[in-house]
């Protein structure tokens, strides 16, 4: 009889990559349905990119996903973008169709599935901060998922006014650009205020945004694209504050079940996943 011990590959591309759980969660999601796929957790230099897409086009992977800091730089070693992607201008999956590599984006998707359950998101009211690659994905999927107006509140200015015009000249939802210059006053009409800077991130834990907290509002809900830790600062002072708060794990989640459903067609199970993350991070609450 004859046996298959061919397994398909996935993986990922990054540097710093000993941090990133995305494996654990993938390779569960796997074994649930039954699929002999693996996926490498691999760290990869700026200057070795081309040859690990090259080694995976030799290796005939089927897919894998890029984090910092090859969002952008892949683009260039592709066969062809899908329409989010394009617009966002930067790849977080990539998907073998047919032997051509195609660089697709879940960042945004992912993080519009995250917080859909706390929030309806049509014409909503959002403050982001943030416009580095996760930041334009997720101001872009907004937009798409029909919030009213977006407001860019960003160090960088030209980034910032870049990200807010992305937005605009792309999507019916209106953008504009807040400079970050001094302690941020949040609208007293937001519905839905996102970290996706790195503010907060392990292992600089203790940073906060430099925002009035007296303007958070219990009526907004407040969401982090930083998922370690979880609980950021800005989810704890907008838990005191009484509002409703997504921690960036659901974000994690969300965008590698899409990536998993790009690689195989299938749909993996996400309670699988939260569970296989749970587990790989110690986390209870997830
Ligand atoms: P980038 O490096 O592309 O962008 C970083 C952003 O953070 C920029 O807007 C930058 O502002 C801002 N920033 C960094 N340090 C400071 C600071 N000290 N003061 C003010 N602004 C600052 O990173 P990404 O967009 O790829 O990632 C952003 C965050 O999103 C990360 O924390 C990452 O972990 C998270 N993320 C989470 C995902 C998830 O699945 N949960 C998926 C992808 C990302 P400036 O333009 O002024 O430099």
């Amino acid at each position: 009889m004859s046996k298959n011990f061919l397994s398909e590959l996935t993986g990922s591309f990054a540097t710093p990559a000993l941090e990133n759980p995305t494996g654990v969660m993938m390779e569960a999601a796997y074994r649930d349905l039954g699929l002999d796929w693996r996926y490498i957790n691999c760290e990869i230099q700026p200057d070795d990119l081309k040859n690990a897409v090259l080694g995976a086009r030799a290796m005939n992977w089927r897919g894998f996903n890029c984090s910092i800091p090859h969002k952008v730089s892949v683009i260039s070693h592709l066969d062809d973008l899908g329409e989010s992607a394009r617009i966002i201008g930067a790849v977080n999956t990539v998907v073998n169709r047919n032997g051509k590599l195609i660089g697709e984006n879940t960042d945004g998707r992912g993080f519009v599935e995250s917080v859909k359950s706390s929030l309806e998101l049509t014409n909503k009211r959002v403050v982001l901060f943030g416009a580095g690659g996760a930041a334009r994905a997720v101001a872009v999927e907004l937009a798409l998922a029909g919030v009213a107006q977006i407001i860019i509140v960003n160090r960088n200015q030209e980034r910032g006014e870049e990200l807010a015009k992305l937005v605009a000249d792309n999507t019916s939802t209106g953008a504009e650009y807040h400079a970050w210059t001094k302690q941020y006053q949040i609208p007293v009409e937001t519905d839905l205020v996102i970290n996706v800077t790195s503010i907060g991130l392990y292992p600089n834990v203790d940073a906060e945004l430099d925002i009035d907290t007296d303007s958070i509002k219990s009526s907004m809900v407040v969401a982090d694209g930083i998922f370690n830790p979880p609980e950021t600062r800005l989810i704890q002072t907008a838990k005191t504050k009484g509002c409703t708060t997504v921690n960036g794990l659901g974000m994690l989640v969300q965008q590698g079940a899409i990536a998993f459903e790009y690689w195989t067609g299938k749909t993996p199970s996400i309670e699988v996943m939260k569970a296989a993350l749970s587990d790989a991070l110690d986390i209870t609450d997830l």
